[in-house]
């Protein structure tokens, strides 16, 4: 089948920079399954897979407005230390999620205090473009559980 909205697919893939960094990677051992058409995935990387199949391989090249956005200098804050979320105890250089009214975002943490934090509100691959190898490994329908969470279940997906 091929992929569209509600689609549960399971993708290996490479993800570099543009001096050919190798940023992140998924594979056999820690594949990335993920719901389609829920916004789970990158607007640009969803609309590349869109209609794509098993076995088909997706390069899917992204400038950083389309990624995680353009680098904005200013962008320090201090919030209380429990808005961050992702470990128990935090150091700087700690990458931490944030929940917002626009979704969940990922920040950078400067500094750490009794109760507030100093992040770096910046994606930490903010200012980056993004060049994606994406294999398509498998694509079924999704759960209605699936659908009901919004995420997929499984190997590579939410673990509940
Ligand atoms: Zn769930």
């Amino acid at each position: 089948m091929n992929i569209a909205k509600d689609s549960v697919v399971k993708l290996h893939y490479t993800l570099k920079d543009d001096s050919g960094e190798k940023l992140d990677h998924a594979d056999e051992s820690e594949p990335l399954t993920y719901l389609h058409g829920h916004k789970n995935l990158l607007e640009g990387l969803e609309a590349a897979l869109e209609g794509k199949a098993a076995g088909d391989q997706v390069e899917v090249n992204l400038a950083a407005a389309q990624a995680f956005g353009e680098y904005s200098e200013d962008s320090e804050q201090r919030i209380p230390l429990k808005h961050l979320n992702g470990a128990s105890k935090w150091e700087p250089g700690m990458t931490a999620t944030v929940h917002a009214e626009n979704g969940r975002h990922q920040v950078t943490v400067l500094k750490v205090g009794h109760t507030m934090a100093t992040i770096d509100a910046n994606h930490p691959m903010a200012g980056k473009a993004l060049h994606f190898n994406v294999d398509v490994v498998e694509v079924r329908q999704a759960t209605a559980e699936e659908l009901s969470h919004g995420h997929a279940h499984g190997p590579g997906g939410h673990q509940h």
